[in-house]
């Protein structure tokens, strides 16, 4: 398994659209198993595809290590996709493409998802609470959105100075990174 790095904030791929899989090959599942490794480097509970340069409908989340969520076993997602959700949670989020800046973001408590497993099986879960937290804000970066998009205009002025700095490269964390004035995609 290899660590690879994770783009930060400004990185062109950050803001374009996956594409759905039609198959999963041996490269497909050695992927997931990168980016789960990656995830795990940095310290992350979910982690898109997007975020290591791949524009394919991939997320990984393992959220095991959260107090209250020991059961939850790790989990792959392919194609990810919410087909019905209900009631309205706000809950803090960060992210490792923008790092060290958490605020407060409102989305759907319960999700109904729709995806593929790792044998390329379509199933569908119901996730209520953070799991369905981490799914929603891995698949808005399949789809080139930042959770800092969603903040209110003045909670997003209020970080704008450490966004700055992101998006010209002055980022300090512990795992590896592509930042933005070095990401060629
Ligand atoms: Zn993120």
């Amino acid at each position: 398994m290899a660590v690879l790095p994770i783009y930060t904030d400004g990185s062109p791929v950050l803001r374009q659209k996956a594409q759905p899989l039609t198959k999963i090959t041996d490269a497909t599942i050695q992927f997931i198993l990168d980016m789960f490794e990656t995830m795990r480097k940095a310290n992350g509970i979910g982690l898109a595809a997007n975020q290591v340069g791949v524009l394919q409908r991939i997320i990984v989340v393992d959220i095991s290590e959260v107090e209250g969520y020991e059961e939850m076993k790790p989990a792959a997602y392919i194609n990810p996709k919410v087909i019905a959700e209900r009631d309205k949670l706000v809950m803090e989020e960060g992210c490792l493409s923008v790092p060290n800046i958490r605020d407060e973001v409102e989305r759907a408590e319960t999700i109904l998802l729709r995806y593929r497993d790792s044998n390329f099986k379509i199933v569908e879960t119901e996730l209520s609470g953070l799991p369905a937290r981490v799914v929603l804000h891995e698949i808005d970066h399949l789809d080139g959105i930042l959770f800092v998009d969603r903040l209110s205009p003045d909670k997003k002025e209020a970080h704008m100075e450490e966004l700055r700095k992101i998006r010209i490269g002055e980022v300090d964390v512990d795992y590896p990174v592509v930042t933005a004035p070095n990401a060629a995609v």
